[in-house]
């Protein structure tokens, strides 16, 4: 079968010999209906981040089930499903409360398909266990397979803080893509917060109003900080996304962050911050969340299936990965990138 492998650094080839895999046990073999295209690949490929290891990329997969493992009774062929990314250990005190992103066994077990382990960037994909499976029902899994983290990423992070995110409150989201773009429409849907949304360039500050942003700034003005601040008032922003996390985004989001605020930071930018007594506001939580859980994601879902959230898509097919890379290392995917095999 076909598929996008990771040779190791800055090196990605479209193969076209690997076996198609047979289940057993609690395994599940998938027909790919899409993989989503996320920035974290470009960490893997570009700074080397899971070291010298040769799999197949793509975290974001939703297919129909192909094939069952002897001891799987839940699911049928041809159900439609996503795959849950962070693949615990299945039994910890996290994963038995579904937060396998926070399984204790992390650190021994590596981070789960496309991103160390074959992942669904293939004609079909192998999951080690049914338990990772969340039924789609009526979705289309190519329009769906974004859910399973450029949504499922920002909803977990979003949820954290919806106490604070009232009606005369400010959230600041940092980065228009693939994560940001489902962040303002989760915000709008889920809270009464005001929404600021900043990015680098109009096409993308032009999007986030369409969304649902009530203001833009582009971050890339060097008064940025002080434009959302006028916004704001006195007070600052109750809450800061940041889905970039570069030292200077870090940087933007400790001046705007009000007090007993939160400043989460999801991008993987590798953005550096030095803490100082009177740096920041009294009472701030700076936070740097991963993933979801399980049964957030079902929670996703539902906000899918009502319509609540749209993941803009661009399709692409399995040979095109590279071009696709490149066009995000440029800013120039709209919303996310699907690959269809
Ligand atoms: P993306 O490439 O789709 O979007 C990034 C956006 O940020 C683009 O719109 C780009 O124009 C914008 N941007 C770049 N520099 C900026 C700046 N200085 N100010 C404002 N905007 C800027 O990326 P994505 O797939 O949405 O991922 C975003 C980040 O989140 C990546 O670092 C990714 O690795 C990370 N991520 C983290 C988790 C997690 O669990 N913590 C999960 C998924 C992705
Ligand atoms: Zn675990």
């Amino acid at each position: 079968m076909k598929a996008v492998r990771y040779f190791g650094h800055k090196d990605v080839r479209v193969v076209n010999d690997l076996e198609k895999p047979v289940p057993k046990g609690d395994e599940v073999l998938l027909k790919i209906g899409g993989a989503g295209v996320c920035h974290s690949d470009l960490h893997i490929i570009d700074e080397g981040t899971v070291g010298n290891l040769t799999f197949t990329l793509g975290h974001e997969n939703a297919g129909w089930i192909e094939a069952v493992g002897d001891t799987v009774k839940d699911y049928k062929k041809g159900d439609a499903v996503l795959v849950y990314g962070p693949w615990g250990c299945g039994h910890c005190k996290p994963c038995q409360q579904s937060k396998e992103n926070y399984c204790d066994h992390q650190s021994e077990l590596g981070y789960g398909g496309g991103l160390g382990l074959n992942g669904g960037m293939a004609e079909y994909m192998l999951v080690p266990s049914s338990r990772l499976l969340v039924p789609i029902f009526d979705l289309d899994p190519v329009i769906a397979a974004p859910l399973t983290d450029a949504a499922l990423t920002p909803y977990s992070a979003i949820k954290r803080s919806l106490p604070k995110l009232m009606p005369d409150e400010y959230v600041v989201v940092i980065g228009v893509g693939g994560l940001g773009h489902v962040a303002i429409q989760i915000l709008r849907e889920t809270s009464g917060a005001a929404i600021i949304a900043c990015d680098v360039t109009e096409e993308k500050l032009a999007f986030a109003k369409e969304l649902g942003a009530t203001y833009t700034v582009n971050s890339k003005d060097a008064d940025a900080a002080e434009q959302i601040l006028k916004i704001t008032g006195l007070k600052k922003a109750k809450v800061i996304l940041d889905f970039v996390g570069a030292t200077p985004t870090i940087e933007l989001g400790t001046k705007v962050v009000g007090m007993d605020g939160d400043l989460t930071i999801v991008g993987l930018g590798g953005g550096y911050y030095q803490y100082s007594m009177n740096g920041l506001p009294f009472g701030v939580t700076m936070t740097n969340p991963y993933w979801g859980s399980r049964t957030e994601l079902m929670e996703v879902v539902g906000l899918a299936r009502q319509k609540k959230i749209h993941i803009e898509i661009e399709k692409f097919n399995l040979e095109q990965a590279n071009e696709v890379y490149d066009r995000m290392r440029n800013g120039q995917i709209k919303g996310r990138a699907v690959l269809v095999p």
